[in-house]
């Protein structure tokens, strides 16, 4: 299966987030005409919360700050920095979350991957990614329509929210393809975690217009980093999730695929060497 491009499609943005962060910065910009003296270049602002202006300005004094102007973020009349705070907050959070599902887009999956991967390879414990996607997903829109389409994503990103450990990461890839990161999780700790997901979502039912009811599955490949026993990056096992998801597909969809099974392992102990057995199972090499 070729791997898809990376989302890079500018994120939809809500016009009235746009036109709020316009205002404000026209406010500010009027107010800072007003106070600008010629030398002075350029302004800095640091928001300060939770500090008093009188606290404030015993700490200047303490430290000998000049130049330095605290002004309230809670005044309706002051330089709107709240407004400005908080829509800057949530330009941020809508450039890196998917619209649709809030989960976390192409854009922070990478990020956070990496940041996840370099973590792992620190500390010498394995990372899993899980690439999932739900099965014979373009007949839902073809016979019920793109809404029913959608609620089955925001379900099915719902059930992954719900499934993961706080550090964990989901995210959605493209139309109807999910990301997870595990960190710490083995090949068969992922591995089992999908298949728990797997049958959550197999056992949802979905409503079209017409009242008929109707289930949907999906496929998964799991990929886990070898960390120091032979480098990984985040592309590599991006790769290798993928081949194991398109493995998951030939054999007939509704699986998840990774380098062995509990069942191949556990059953067939020639299968795979004890050192590998051992790195399955618990993440650390044989010393
Ligand atoms: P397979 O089991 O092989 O994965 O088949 P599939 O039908 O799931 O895969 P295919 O790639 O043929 O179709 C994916 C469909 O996903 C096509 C596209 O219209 C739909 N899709 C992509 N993004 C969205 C979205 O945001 N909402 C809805 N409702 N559909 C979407
Ligand atoms: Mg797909
Ligand atoms: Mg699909």
């Amino acid at each position: 299966m070729p791997q898809k491009q990376p989302d890079t499609a500018a994120p939809d943005l809500a016009p009235q987030l746009i036109k709020k962060l316009e205002s404000v910065l026209r406010k500010i910009q009027e107010r800072i005409a007003v106070e600008r003296s010629p030398g002075h270049k350029f302004a800095l602002i640091h928001m300060v919360e939770e500090l008093s202006i009188e606290e404030w300005h015993a700490i200047a004094s303490r430290l000998d700050l000049h130049g330095w102007l605290a002004l309230p973020l809670d005044k309706e009349d002051g330089v709107p920095l709240e407004a400005l705070r908080l829509t800057l907050e949530e330009l941020t959070r809508q450039r890196d979350h998917d619209f649709l599902t809030g989960l976390a887009n192409r854009r922070l999956f990478d990020r956070l991957a990496q940041q996840e991967l370099q973590r792992a390879l620190r500390t010498d414990t394995p990372l899993s990614l899980v690439m999932i996607d739900i099965d014979n997903f373009k007949e839902v829109n073809d016979t019920f329509g793109h809404a029913v389409g959608d609620k089955v994503l925001i379900a099915l990103a719902d059930l992954l929210r719900r499934s993961m450990r706080v550090y964990d990461v989901a995210a959605r890839i493209g139309g109807e393809e999910f990301c997870l990161v595990l960190p710490g999780a083995t090949s068969l700790q992922a591995y089992d975690l999908s298949m728990r997901i797997l049958e959550d979502f197999s056992a949802m039912e979905f409503e079209a217009a017409s009242g008929e009811r109707f289930t949907r599955t999906f496929s998964a490949g799991v990929a886990t980093s070898k960390n120091r026993r032979g480098f990984d990056t985040v592309e590599d096992l991006l790769r290798l999730a993928d081949e194991f998801l398109y493995k998951a597909k030939s054999q007939g969809k509704n699986q998840v695929c990774t380098l062995a099974s509990r069942h191949a392992v556990t059953d067939n102990p020639a299968l795979v060497q004890v050192a590998e057995k051992q790195f399955l199972f618990t993440g650390k090499t044989a010393s």
